[in-house]
């Protein structure tokens, strides 16, 4: 479909940095974003709440079938351009950042139910273009026809120290070879899960935040979006 305006693709393992730099090209640009994983964490977080263990294949996706259909799960944008997701129509964005909420989202994303469930809700919160998504199969599945893909990158050690920081910060007691562990495990799962893996689409702009500061990396993206939306706007 032609769009005046580009859907830009963030994909990436956990820890890249696409939070901070989705934000930072999104206000640059005045994009909206689309954060992808808080819809999977919900999902996890409902599950949690309902006593449903991540891994009941079932339940998980009857559970995550009945809300999409009530609209029970959905994303918006916040004061901050940034994105919130509302469960049962209250504001979860702080409460599905819990550690057992990765590994449980992690789970829960592997299963296809859950996943087609998701699609559509992704597809229209970005058809119209002058959005970023943040996710894992954004360039590959959910918008394969996105006019800017990028696969946002960091070694494992600088992942998993990132992680590590940001749990010290928010006051919690981490240990760093477990972040790592738990880092690694969840690339492991979400790189080879049998539907919509973790990967890079090929048509994508690899970015490697390991060797680049934010400012570079956010530049470089900005770059590339400014100059797609000039050839869509001279179509
Ligand atoms: O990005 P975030 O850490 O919030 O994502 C949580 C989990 O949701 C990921 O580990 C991944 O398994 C899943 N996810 C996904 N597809 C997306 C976004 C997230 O499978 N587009």
């Amino acid at each position: 479909m032609t769009r005046s305006r580009p859907v830009v693709a963030i994909d990436g393992p956990a820890g890249a940095g696409k939070s901070t730099v989705t934000l930072r090209v999104a206000t640059a640009l005045g994009y909206f974003v689309v954060d992808t994983g808080a819809l999977y964490r919900a999902i996890a977080l409902a599950c949690e709440l309902a006593g449903i263990d991540f891994d009941d294949f079932e339940r998980v996706g009857t559970l995550a079938e009945a809300l999409v259909a009530k609209q029970a799960v959905s994303i918006e944008g916040d004061a901050r351009g940034g994105s919130r997701v509302l469960l049962d129509g209250k504001d979860v964005s702080g409460a599905i950042r819990t550690q057992t909420l990765s590994q449980g989202a992690s789970k829960v994303s592997a299963q296809p139910r859950v996943r087609a469930a998701l699609l559509e809700l992704q597809r229209s919160a970005g058809r119209s273009g002058g959005v970023v998504l943040e996710g894992r199969d954004i360039g590959t599945v959910v918008f394969p026809d996105a006019e800017v893909k990028v696969f946002l990158t960091a070694s494992v050690e600088e992942r998993a120290r990132r992680r590590f920081e940001q749990l010290r910060a928010a006051g919690v007691d981490a240990d760093i070879e477990a972040v790592k562990r738990e880092v690694e495990e969840r690339d492991q799962r979400d790189s080879s899960r049998p539907i919509a893996p973790l990967r890079k689409a090929p048509d994508a702009l690899v970015v490697d935040s390991s060797v680049l500061s934010i400012d570079q990396v956010v530049a470089r993206i900005v770059t590339r979006v400014r100059e797609v939306a000039v050839e869509l706007a001279a179509q």
